[in-house]
């Protein structure tokens, strides 16, 4: 018995080790890829149904790893949320959109709103200056961002309170994944949400499947009822696109249209809608 635990004690710590040792590696990975200019960000185009106009766009974080290619960030931000290096890689976020909106608009490009994902743990009480500052230095007015936040039982008062400033400081927001968080109603009660971003595991199964169908058109009630807009992600099809547009739902995020892109391509596309 004695023996037994003792394996098992080596196995477990074995496994402890190695596994703390890769979780610090990957950590100064992270680190080393924010000093050295490894992350990129990617646009998604939000686009009108069926005008095909695109509305507005939204940021997404990309990592050009020198050996392993590019990583997906549903390989790494969790991680970084876990760290709290998330809240240098959103900094770092933020930054490189504001001034990829400057960019834009300096070429004599326009985009009415570029989207940035916030995670709950930027929500610390310097957020609405440091962004506010980014603003100035770029001059770009609040209006031009939207801020994109996924529900979480973390939101406490402290970031609420961020939140309600962002708000009155011209920012638009929106509840990033509606549906599959916790306490959505009560968020939309007690934040000043802009946009709801219908979730694409609800999306990508319409329009046979019944119960997202259901799903889809009481989320889309709920919008209409408190006055929000509504944004679906995840639309791959013509059919998803109609069903959703059929229900009043016109601003449609997915490969359908555009997957996200660099920053080159990006700016090629805009040039192409302007000239049309
Ligand atoms: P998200 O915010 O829900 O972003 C939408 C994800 O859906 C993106 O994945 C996008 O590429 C993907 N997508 C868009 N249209 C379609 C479609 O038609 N079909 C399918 N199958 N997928 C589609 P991506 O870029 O891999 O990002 C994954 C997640 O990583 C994001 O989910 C977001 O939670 C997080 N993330 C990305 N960039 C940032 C960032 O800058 N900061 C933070 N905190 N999180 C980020
Ligand atoms: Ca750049
Ligand atoms: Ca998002
Ligand atoms: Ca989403």
């Amino acid at each position: 018995r004695a023996k037994k635990n003792n394996q098992n004690y080596l196995f477990y710590s074995t496994e402890m080790n190695r596994s703390s040792l890769e979780k610090i590696k990957l950590e100064a990975e992270l680190h080393h890829a924010l000093n050295l200019n490894q992350f990129e960000l990617y646009f998604q185009p939000q686009v009108d149904f069926p005008s095909k106009k695109i509305m507005g766009a939204e940021a997404l974080i990309r990592w050009q790893h020198p050996l392993k290619g590019m990583i997906s960030p549903a390989n790494f931000i969790p991680f970084a949320e876990e760290t709290g290096l998330i809240v240098a890689i959103g900094s770092w976020v933020l930054n490189e959109a504001i001034s990829q909106i400057a960019e834009w608009k300096k070429a004599g490009l326009s985009l009415d709103r570029l989207a940035v994902n916030l995670s709950v743990m930027q929500f610390n009480p310097q957020l609405p200056e440091e962004i506010a500052a980014l603003l100035t230095h770029h001059k770009i007015p609040a209006e031009l961002v939207e801020l994109e936040l996924t529900e979480s039982l973390l939101m406490g008062n402290g970031q609420s309170n961020v939140l309600n400033q962002l708000h009155s400081n011209g920012f638009s927001l929106a509840l990033d994944d509606f549906g599959t968080g916790y306490s959505n109603l009560a968020y939309l009660q007690n934040y000043p949400i802009d946009y709801l971003k219908i979730d694409q595991s609800f999306v990508q199964s319409l329009p046979d499947n019944l119960h997202s169908a259901a799903i889809v058109r009481s989320i889309i009630d709920i919008a209409n009822n408190l006055g929000l807009k509504l944004i679906a992600e995840g639309v791959e099809n013509q059919s998803q696109a109609e069903y959703l547009s059929n229900l009043g739902c016109n601003l449609i995020q997915g490969y359908y249209y555009y997957r996200p892109m660099s920053a080159a391509d990006f700016t090629q596309l805009l040039i192409t809608q302007q000239s049309e």
